[in-house]
């Protein structure tokens, strides 16, 4: 079994109910949820929207190899009406990326895991932090909440009281 760190963020149409859907999807194709952070609503990174975000992390076990797990979260995604727009950040009705996969260290076409920006992105390791403090980030060697205290990330972070 292999445990999984997943952020799911979306800032298009009904956030919530998106971010619901999505974990419904991810329990009946992906894996077992085994742990939520709260949602936190998040000022768009890096794009040229002002649309919020609403961003959570979740843990999961699998049994799916990194790369059907990254092929089964795409499906995910396209059955929801995601979008692609090519290169840069688009706003988008729901993004699945995975964080850490185990400890394993994937440098490919397809995938780089752990995911090449969890130490620069606030909306990330907050809600990252909830659930994994004491994960040791297997490339920096670092526990994701000392990632977090170092993030210099300026963008706001709110935990919102949604409940799943
Ligand atoms: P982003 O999440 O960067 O805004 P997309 O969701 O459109 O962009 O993903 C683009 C591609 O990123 C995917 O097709 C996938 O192959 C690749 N990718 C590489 N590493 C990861 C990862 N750790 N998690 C999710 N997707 C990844
Ligand atoms: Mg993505």
């Amino acid at each position: 079994m292999n445990t999984v760190f997943l952020s799911i963020g979306t800032n298009i149409g009904q956030r919530e109910e998106n971010i619901a859907a999505a974990i419904m999807e991810i329990e009946a194709g992906a894996g077992h949820v085994r742990a939520m952070s709260g949602v936190y609503e998040t000022e768009p990174w890096e794009m040229n929207t002002a649309a919020s975000f609403l961003n959570m992390a979740v843990k999961i076990e699998t049994l799916l190899s990194p790369h059907s797990l990254l092929e089964t979260l795409l499906d995910i995604e396209t059955r929801m009406g995601r979008m692609r727009h090519g290169q840069g950040y688009f706003p988008r009705i729901i993004d699945i990326d995975i964080l850490f996969f185990d400890n394993q260290i994937i440098n490919d076409k397809h995938l780089t895991v752990p995911h090449p920006l969890i130490s620069y992105r606030r909306f990330v390791l907050e809600p990252l932090a909830c659930i994994a403090p004491l994960f040791i980030h297997p490339v920096i060697g670092k526990p994701v909440k000392s990632l977090l205290e170092s993030c210099t990330d300026k963008h706001a972070v709110r935990k919102t009281g949604i409940t799943l």
